[in-house]
């Protein structure tokens, strides 16, 4: 190859810092014509995550951000096998199986079949779009045998929906209604949500562990009013649960709590095994109650040493590591291990809920705490005097390292801002005490401030001029 005269030649023996690659940008258009060492390729890519937030100290993200050395090995040991090359890994497709089947059973589904009817994805993004186009084409297959048109579908889930839906919503051209949350209504009621059905609905999506409010919907009552409705008006729609968390939470801390295949209408529920399933990024799953509400056109079956195995998914090729994450997490934790740690965070959670909810400028947007995770929002008594707002908080905490997400709620209350506190594995009593100082403090320094901040100057602009809305990058989805 033939060299630039003014390019030095890097060997084995040049120093990282010593080459000139490190005199250099980093290459963001091109391909570099030249190879380099490994070991100046490795620093330059490092260095690139520098500033970023400590994963641990990261209060806005549901993923996971610890697993245990075990975990950790088995996972990198398995980051070059493709999940899909079942003949060549079919133990991978039967542990994958076997995870679903143990995912059904903690959601009391009644099949009795040897293999449970469920997928895998990517995250609750996949395993949502799986559950929702199935209840499409059920819904399609119904109409279409009726001799009744299928060119409106729609479907009902609270203004508290994940980005997720709005993409469902869009790239299968599929009406979405939402029930606003409004301060008295804090999540969507069973009412609210059958006042938006008609016969054109696919199904209705409560959410166990709202993303913006950490909340459960209460989806007995929605199936008792279902129940009623269909019956009185011979539609046949049907729940799917978007139970991205509390797919992990509920059935260790709450098991007597009936949101899951226990009640008639719950259909399909999908959750992230890479929120409280505890596993590294990304795993999602999705589980029908009986392999009769999974439509044929979405599932291809293959057999292997007498395992029928569904094979149903958006994506291909994916990685086989976070199958052996989960599998490793039900056999190391055991229920009782699930148990232990996510009453820890919830306990967590709960403590730091309870000690914001004293500090004066702050009040907590619902006196429950139900997931490992709350939302608080400034007093407006305080914040018409404050010269800052939560979003200067953020900043502050941010100098010290945390991310803890300030935003504002979901349309109708949209000028409301919140902060909001993930709890995950990982997360102490002994950290939480580090945060709440951390918190203080910055408290303790934004009150001596003279002049109102930016943030403060456009929140009460807003107020003044009527209609303009105040936004910044939230974080809620
Ligand atoms: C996180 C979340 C999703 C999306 O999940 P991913 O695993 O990130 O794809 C969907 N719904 C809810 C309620 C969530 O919290």
């Amino acid at each position: 190859m033939k060299k630039c005269d003014d390019e030095k030649m890097t060997t084995v023996t040049t120093a990282v810092f010593g080459s000139q690659e490190m005199l250099k940008s980093a290459p963001s258009e091109k391909i570099p014509q030249h190879p380099t060492t490994p070991e100046i390729a490795y620093q330059m890519v490092k260095d690139e995550t520098y500033a970023q937030t400590q994963p641990r100290l990261n209060m806005a993200t549901f993923v996971t951000t610890y697993m245990d050395e075990y975990a950790t090995k088995l996972m990198n040991d398995a980051i070059a096998i493709n999940y899909i090359d079942e003949t060549e890994y079919p133990r991978v497709a039967v542990m994958c199986a076997r995870c679903i089947n143990i995912i059904a059973n903690l959601w009391n589904s009644p099949e009795k079949t040897k293999w449970k009817t469920g997928a895998l994805g990517i995250g609750s993004s996949e395993a949502c779009m799986l559950g929702g186009v199935a209840a499409w084409q059920r819904w399609k297959k119904r109409r279409t045998e009726q001799g009744k048109p299928c060119d409106k579908p729609n479907f009902v889930i609270s203004s508290g929906y994940q980005v997720v839906w709005e993409k469902f919503a869009q790239l299968w051209q599929i009406e979405m209604r939402t029930v606003p949350l409004t301060k008295e209504k804090l999540s969507m009621t069973p009412e609210d949500a059958l006042a938006k059905c008609d016969e054109n609905t696919i199904c209705i999506v409560p959410i166990m562990g709202v993303t913006w409010t950490g909340l459960n919907e209460d989806v007995e009552a929605l199936d008792a009013a279902l129940e009623e409705y269909n019956k009185k008006t011979g539609y046949d729609i049907p729940i799917h649960v978007d139970a991205a968390s509390g797919g992990f939470i509920l059935p260790f801390l709450e098991p007597e709590k009936k949101w899951d295949f226990r009640l008639k209408w719950v259909l399909s529920i999908s959750t992230s095994g890479h929120k409280y399933g505890l596993v590294y990024p990304g795993l999602g799953w999705v589980v029908w109650k009986d392999k009769k509400y999974l439509p044929d056109t979405m599932s291809f079956s293959v057999n292997y040493l007498g395992a029928e195995i569904a094979q149903v998914g958006l994506n291909f090729s994916r990685p086989a590591a976070q199958i052996l994450g989960q599998y490793y997490q039900f056999i190391r934790l055991g229920y009782e291990g699930y148990k232990a740690i996510h009453s820890s965070s919830l306990e967590i959670a709960k403590y730091l809920h309870s000690e914001i909810g004293k500090m004066h400028p702050f009040s907590n947007y619902s006196a429950q705490v139900h997931n490992p995770l709350f939302i608080w929002e400034m007093k407006s008594e305080y914040a018409q005097k404050s010269k800052w707002t939560l979003y200067d908080l953020q900043d502050k905490l941010k100098q010290n390292g945390w991310m803890v997400p300030a935003y504002t709620m979901p349309a109708n209350i949209e000028d409301t801002v919140v902060m909001r506190i993930v709890v995950r594995q990982g997360f102490s009593r002994d950290m939480a005490d580090q945060l709440l100082t951390d918190i203080a403090g910055a408290v303790t320094e934004l009150e001596k401030l003279q002049y109102p901040t930016p943030s403060r100057i456009a929140a009460d602009n807003k107020v003044k001029v009527k209609g303009t809305v105040f936004t910044h990058t939230g974080k809620g989805k």
